[in-house]
């Protein structure tokens, strides 16, 4: 089993069962509800992309350009990387099968994309020191603690990794309807999954983490979460969480967990109302 860098795309296609390997949205989507994971990963089912998953996925692509560019030493313009972001726009939205209510509404997410872009280019320092963007990285899930390997990967995609005075900062963008400040364990899983990751593959320590948010309200904002580095206590609830996935694969019992994901669950009048136990 190899540890390293996979390019985007193999990422993107490496479907596989849902043996192939462990991602921190598989995690978070079984903790979430087993059954939804069950529609998902093991059905295989697809959903449409919503509004706010594409205006994420734009905003990520044009942040990938600046940041790739800014990787080979160029520092593009806000003006550049919107132009830029207009141009694929169309791609992307084939890619995603996204389908839009009315060219109003295309033209308004447009203009909402290249304002939060716009927005965090204004906020970040530009002496940012790239270390590494996009990384779609894979390492086998070996328990730092027993020494057992799981037989399975652990694979997951880093936004950023920038070269901060402490050491490696791992940084992950996010898009939210409103300002808050995420609470550090709903993003477990995937901090210290990225940490971890991140670990094994450069054999270094990572000097923090950090949520960058880009809030869609009238006026847009940029918000900065920091994380500390994580501990040995982050890994060991990591790969409790593992097992018992892990476990539940492979007694196959995927049980619904009604509360308050349901309210966003794109399966909940389709699927899961003709689910029978
Ligand atoms: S509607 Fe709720 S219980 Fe049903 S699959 Fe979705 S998240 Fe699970």
């Amino acid at each position: 089993m190899s540890t390293g860098l996979l390019g985007f795309e193999d990422v993107q296609e490496r479907q596989g069962g849902p043996m192939a390997y462990v991602s921190p949205s598989r995690l978070s989507c079984w903790l979430s509800c087993p059954l939804k994971w069950a529609f998902r990963y093991r059905d295989g089912l697809r959903t449409p992309t919503s509004a706010a998953l594409f205006t994420g996925k734009a905003v990520h692509a044009a942040l990938e350009v600046y940041y790739r560019h800014k990787q080979l030493g160029l520092t593009l313009a806000a003006d550049d990387v919107i132009q830029r972001s207009t141009e694929s726009w169309s791609r992307l939205a084939d890619e995603e099968d996204m389908t839009f209510d009315s060219a109003d509404a295309e033209t308004a997410m447009r203009q909402q994309v290249a304002d939060l872009v716009r927005v965090y280019l204004n906020t970040v320092p530009v002496d940012e020191k790239v270390l590494a963007v996009e990384v779609a990285a894979e390492a086998p899930l070996v328990d730092p603690f027993t020494g057992e390997d799981l037989g399975i990967p652990l694979v997951g995609v880093i936004d950023l990794v920038l070269d901060s005075q402490a050491g490696p900062l791992i940084a992950d963008f996010k898009t939210a309807a409103r300002s808050s400040e995420p609470m550090e364990i709903s993003n477990e899983i995937q901090l210290s999954s990225y940490a971890w990751l991140h670990r094994q593959i450069t054999g270094q320590q990572e000097a923090g983490l950090e949520i960058r948010s880009m809030i869609k309200t009238k006026v847009p904002k940029c918000e900065f979460h920091p994380y500390p580095a994580r501990t040995d206590a982050h890994f060991r609830r990591l790969f409790s969480v593992i097992r018992e996935y892990l476990a539940a694969l492979d007694r196959g019992t995927f049980n619904f967990r009604p509360g308050f994901g349901c309210g966003m669950c794109d399966f909940r009048s389709t699927h899961c109302s003709r689910w029978a136990g």
